[in-house]
């Protein structure tokens, strides 16, 4: 078998979380007794590849990240705070790109990721999901529907998203304002013509975003714990 390629990991933690409304940094809202960051950090910790984690944090609470991983400040936009964190990765030809508000992202997700990066020749994996809701685009001022989307090729996107390290560092040095744009890495990817592979994931790796979320995080992370 061929040797394994090193792993780095990208944890982006910098969103304020405006719409949970904690009043602080979402990444540090307590998930069933542990920062909900931590949970992504444990699960890297056991994916065999990954021999080094780099979280983005908010920049006044560096002091909050993990023991373990390397801390740096995060940017003003998601791909800001990736980039942050690539600049501060010493090893890796594989890069794993996590948001820490996917608490539930399991170590096989991420080392399923990997492996499928390295069996194909594209540039990037994204876990992403079949949407089950009927998806409308809907006119600026939210009164009417404009079109209705052929619901079965729609995916709802997430993150591990695993990328070969000169494609994701090529995809970053896009112009300010298509980085400030992306709400997700492998956008930019695609706009360079590269090519992202789909990974059928799970549900429950949703991202944590409105009080509903964090209630229902709260029961599955409690149910693992207990199991
Ligand atoms: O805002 P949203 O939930 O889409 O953010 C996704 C992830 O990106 C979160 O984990 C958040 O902490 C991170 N983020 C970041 N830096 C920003 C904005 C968001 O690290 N400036």
């Amino acid at each position: 078998m061929a040797e394994r390629r090193v792993a780095v990991a990208l944890i982006v933690a910098a969103g304020r979380g405006e719409r949970l409304g904690s009043g602080g940094p979402k990444a540090l809202v307590s998930v069933a007794g542990r920062p909900m960051l931590d949970w992504s950090v444990a699960a890297l910790r056991e994916v065999a590849a990954v021999k080094e984690i780099i979280v983005a944090m908010p920049p006044d609470r560096l002091d909050a990240a993990p023991a373990g991983v390397v801390a740096v400040a995060g940017g003003v936009t998601r791909s800001e705070s990736v980039r942050a964190a690539l600049a501060a990765a010493a090893d890796g030809e594989v890069v794993i790109v996590h948001d820490a508000a996917r608490a539930l992202a399991t170590p096989a997700l991420f080392a399923e990721a990997v492996d499928e990066l390295e069996r194909g020749d594209a540039d990037a994996v994204i876990a992403a999901v079949p949407v089950s809701d009927t998806i409308k685009q809907v006119r600026p001022d939210g009164r009417a529907v404009e079109r209705t989307l052929d619901r079965s090729r729609l995916w709802a996107v997430q993150t591990p998203q695993v990328f070969r390290r000169e494609a994701l560092e090529r995809a970053l040095s896009a112009p300010a304002e298509l980085i400030s744009a992306a709400t997700d890495d492998a956008w930019l990817v695609e706009r360079q013509g590269g090519t992202v592979a789909v990974l059928l994931a799970s549900s429950e790796n949703f991202k944590i975003t409105t009080p509903l979320d964090l209630r229902v995080a709260e029961l599955l992370l409690r149910e693992r714990s207990s199991a």
